[in-house]
Parts: C-alpha cells; structure tokens; sequence
C-alpha cells in the first residue's frame, strides 16, 4: 500500500520520543502536528528537534536549509483539535495505561473515521488499547526506538483486531521514514524487549554467582556476540528499575518462572542503584 493518502502525521507527547518521531517525519517532507500539554512542554520539544538537527549540519548530513525546511513543517500546539488535519496520529504520551486511555478515546472521537491511530507504547497491549477505541481495526503499534532519528526499527505491532490494511499502510509509513520495520503479533514485551530483558537478567544472575566480574561479562558479550555494548553497561542506560519492572510483567502476564527477575537486580534497586541517572548502578558514574 502508498502512503501517498497520508501527508500530515499527528504526535500526542514532544517528549523524547514525541520531538524525535516529528524530527524523523518532517525530514522526510511530511508535515508534523505536535501535541503535548503546556506550552513550555511543546517549546522543549521543538528545541530539542532544533539541537538535534544542528548536530547533524556539524556531521555535514544535512544542511541549514534542510533544518530550516523541516522545522517549518512542525507545528507545536496545545490543542487536540489541530491534530484533525493529520491522516496518520502517533500516541506517543507519558507510559500510564490510564492516561493513554483517556487520549486514545478523546482522540477516537475527534478523528475522521478513517485515521489510523498508533501508540508507541513499550509496554502496554495494543489489543487491550485498540479496544477502548471505536476504530479497532484501524488502531496499531509503531514502536519506535531511541533516539528515533538513530535508530532503524520500528516494531510494528498488531492487535487482535488491526486489519491488514492498516498495517500495510503502516509499514509503508515507516519505510518511507527510512526506517526497517518488523511485524509482531501483540504480547508483552513485543520482540525486542522479550528477547533484550530477559538477557539483561541473565547477566545479573552470572554476575550473582561470581561467575566473571562486570567487566569481563560486558567484554564476552561485546567480542562474544558482536553486541555494541555489554548487558550490564546497557542496563545501567535503560535504568535497572526500568529492567526489573519489565520482568515483573512478564511474571505476571505468563505466569512462568523462567521470567523471574534476578534477587541482584531487585537488591540493586532497593538500594536506589538505578544506573546512569543515580550515579550509580553496576557501575560508577
Ligand atoms: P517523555 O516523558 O519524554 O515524554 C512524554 C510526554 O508526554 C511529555 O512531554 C508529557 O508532557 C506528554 N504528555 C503527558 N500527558 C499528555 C497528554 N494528555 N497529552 C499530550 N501530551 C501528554 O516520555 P517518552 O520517553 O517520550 O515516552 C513516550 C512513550 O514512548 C511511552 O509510551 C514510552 O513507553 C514509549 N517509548 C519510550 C522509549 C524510550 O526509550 N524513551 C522507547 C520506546 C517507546
């Protein structure tokens, strides 16, 4: 399918993942209806658009009047309203199940029938989300990944009840954001994090056991596996709450023990160690 219907994408959120998806549209020449609720919350989100294209001018991958075409097709606003010229809306709202409840059906009403609604929640069924909608069939997961401009995946994921049309139009949206999207079927975690956590986890219970220090976990995985970054250093980024909160829901939601979170990580943050934005985490910062 074209997305040749589609010519103006609405954002719920200028947050991280809010201004990056816009940044990653308008450079593609689509014109961005961002949301969020404060002007002070829209103005952040356009000057971190604005920093994180100025660093790309330095990297000589874009030039100033690229910057100055991409803005210009970002709209911030405050009003929900604004977001009925856009085709295509992407949820990209603070992680609260109740919260992104009360956006899907304020926008569910406000939307022309035919409007695709996505969410890029990490962590929340789509099904259960497409459901609180009238618009099931035209409702969808776009799970981008940060910082979205970087990064090339997007998880596209279906609910029970997408259609395939909305997802072939969709996926076609994402590949001409130049990103390389994948399909999945809705459970939790979707594919990368179910895959990602678990290992993280893993990597928690080696070190418990005094199997190697830190270091040399990291080491073996990196030279090992070709990963770009150790378990445990990427768990001190992603935050070690952030981790052990993952596991938990997949205890709760597959009930199967496989899942369970290791009693270091628990301690860890217990203790407040939760990575990089403490200071402190498997490592010292
Ligand atoms: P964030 O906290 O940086 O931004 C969230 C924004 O939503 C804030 O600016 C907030 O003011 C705004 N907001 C809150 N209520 C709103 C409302 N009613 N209407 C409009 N805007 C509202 O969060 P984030 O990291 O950008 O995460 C956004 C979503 O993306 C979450 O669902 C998260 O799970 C998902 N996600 C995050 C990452 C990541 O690495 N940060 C990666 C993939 C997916």
């Amino acid at each position: 399918m074209s997305t040749s219907h589609i010519q103006t994408i609405g954002i719920v959120g200028a947050g991280t993942m809010g201004n990056g998806i816009a940044q990653a549209c308008a450079t593609k020449g689509l014109k961005v209806v961002m949301v969020d609720i404060s002007d002070a919350a829209v103005a952040k989100g356009m000057a971190t658009v604005s920093a994180s294209l100025d660093r790309l001018i330095k990297k000589d991958k874009i030039t100033t009047e690229d910057k100055a075409t991409a803005l210009g097709l970002i709209t911030g606003s405050t009003r929900y309203e604004d977001l009925t010229s856009a085709q295509l809306v992407i949820e990209a709202a603070t992680e609260n199940e109740a919260l992104k409840v009360k956006i899907l059906q304020q926008l569910d009403g406000l939307l022309a029938p035919e409007v695709i609604l996505a969410t890029n929640t990490s962590s929340i069924s789509i099904t259960k989300l497409a459901a609180v909608t009238q618009r099931a069939d035209r409702f969808i997961g776009m799970h981008f990944f940060n910082p979205v401009p970087m990064m090339a995946l997007v998880e596209i994921i279906r609910g029970l009840q997408t259609s395939d049309a909305t997802h072939d139009a969709v996926k076609a949206m994402a590949e001409h954001l130049g990103k390389s999207p994948i399909t999945v079927k809705n459970a939790p975690g979707f594919v990368v994090n179910r895959i990602l956590v678990p290992m993280i986890n893993e990597a928690f219970f080696v070190l418990a056991e005094g199997l190697a220090s830190a270091e040399d976990i990291d080491a073996g995985m990196k030279l090992g596996c070709n990963h770009p970054i150790g378990p445990l250093a990427l768990a001190d980024m992603i935050g070690l709450d952030v981790c052990l909160a993952v596991m938990n829901v997949y205890v709760e939601e597959y009930n199967d023990s496989k899942y369970r979170p290791c009693p270091l990580l628990k301690e860890m943050v217990a203790a407040g160690y939760l990575g990089r934005k403490t200071g402190r985490g498997v490592y010292r910062y």
